[in-house]
């Protein structure tokens, strides 16, 4: 066992930390910053308004790239970035959920680099990338912690990650507050992304001793307050959310994540089921396939031992939550998997998951009733 982590993102963290840390931004020497935000998110929650306040009182000037939708596709990210190159900005601010962060490191990448969009994943094509700050509106993605970036493929049926050891936030700023005005349902399912990453990270043969304990950390506060079933969330639930998320995604950082991760995309692309929910549906599967193995019931067992509960309640609450009611035809369950098959996620586990184990969960799940 290992304690490895490199972990250059410098995260910031509570209420009105954004002003109360503006020296920070100041000290990256920008002159002109390019935010990538989402349609709304960003400004309902306050967030855009602290970030441009704060660079205004700075002397930074910034232009507002609201275009990014949910699941981002690589084209709008390649259009951004090639737009925040023309405007001469030098660095880049994504505000929102998984959605805009992601699509701020690809931004940051596309306008260091003048390549073609699909050259976006080649490590010899990308030399750098313009710094980049986050500021998460959501508690689930963790992707201020992370340098990956989901990108939607051309064709939109399927997902591809983006990744460079300069895609990494210089600076995260996390503040609850962004979260407090968010919807039960969507609460929920970004909460239960974030204990997916959790629970993956733990698993993942590439864990460190470092990236158990943020593991581990994460999985018990996002259990705690989603055990309850409540109704609503408390503010000090939702700083245990947003700070169990980050620590998560800071796992993640260290391990990748595994395969209810892709499983999950086919849903999230061709169905609409949001990404938090497509991926617990498929964690009580992924805990049971991975008792099979030495290693995933040592590391079950402690994981379970620290939550305080069993693998059955678990899976079952997981997928209570989850609550994905959709049925699928044989083709369609053939086309899904077709779709997840180039995913390198299946290795990430103790358990690894074959094609034909690929087809038989979906078909246990979602196959129409005759
Ligand atoms: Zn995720």
């Amino acid at each position: 066992m290992k304690l490895n982590i490199n972990f250059p993102t410098q995260i910031i963290s509570g209420e009105n930390c954004i002003q109360k840390n503006t020296a920070k931004i100041a000290a990256l020497g920008a002159k002109k910053a390019f935010i990538v935000t989402g349609r709304s998110g960003a400004k309902k929650s306050g967030a855009l308004d602290d970030v441009t306040s704060a660079l205004s009182s700075l002397g930074i000037g910034y232009t507002v790239f609201d275009e990014i939708a949910e699941n981002p596709p690589l084209l709008v990210s390649h259009k951004a970035g090639r737009m925040c190159a023309e405007e001469g900005c030098d660095l880049v601010i994504g505000i929102g959920g998984g959605s805009a962060l992601d699509a701020s490191k690809a931004v940051a990448v596309f306008a260091a680099n003048d390549i073609k969009p699909m050259e976006g994943f080649e490590a010899d094509k990308c030399k750098a990338a313009l710094p980049i700050i986050a500021v998460p509106t959501t508690a689930g993605t963790g992707s201020e912690a992370n340098p990956y970036a989901v990108m939607t493929l051309p064709e939109g049926d399927q997902k591809k990650t983006l990744k460079f050891p300069f895609t990494y936030p210089v600076l995260a700023f996390v503040d609850p507050k962004y979260t407090y005005s968010l919807g039960y349902e969507y609460t929920v399912s970004t909460a239960l992304d974030a204990f997916a990453h959790a629970i993956e990270s733990y698993l993942s043969p590439n864990s460190t001793l470092l990236s158990e304990s943020f593991a581990l950390f994460a999985a018990k506060s996002i259990f705690e307050v989603l055990n309850k079933k409540g109704t609503d969330f408390s503010k000090e639930e939702r700083e245990a959310l947003a700070y169990a998320s980050c620590a998560a995604g800071a796992a993640i950082s260290v391990t990748g994540t595994g395969f209810p991760h892709p499983l999950g995309y086919s849903l999230t692309l061709l169905k609409g089921i949001p990404h938090g929910k497509a991926c617990a549906v498929f964690e009580s599967d992924y805990i049971e396939l991975n008792y099979k193995t030495e290693q995933g019931s040592i590391k079950l067992d402690k994981f379970l031992s620290e939550l305080g509960t069993t693998a059955s309640y678990l899976g079952s609450l997981l997928y209570e939550l989850a609550d994905v009611n959709i049925s699928l035809s044989e083709e369609e369950i053939k086309q899904f998997v077709d779709l997840i098959k180039v995913a390198g996620n299946y290795k990430n586990s103790p358990y690894v998951l074959s094609d034909e184990e690929k087809y038989a969960i979906y078909n246990k799940l979602f196959a129409k009733k005759q």
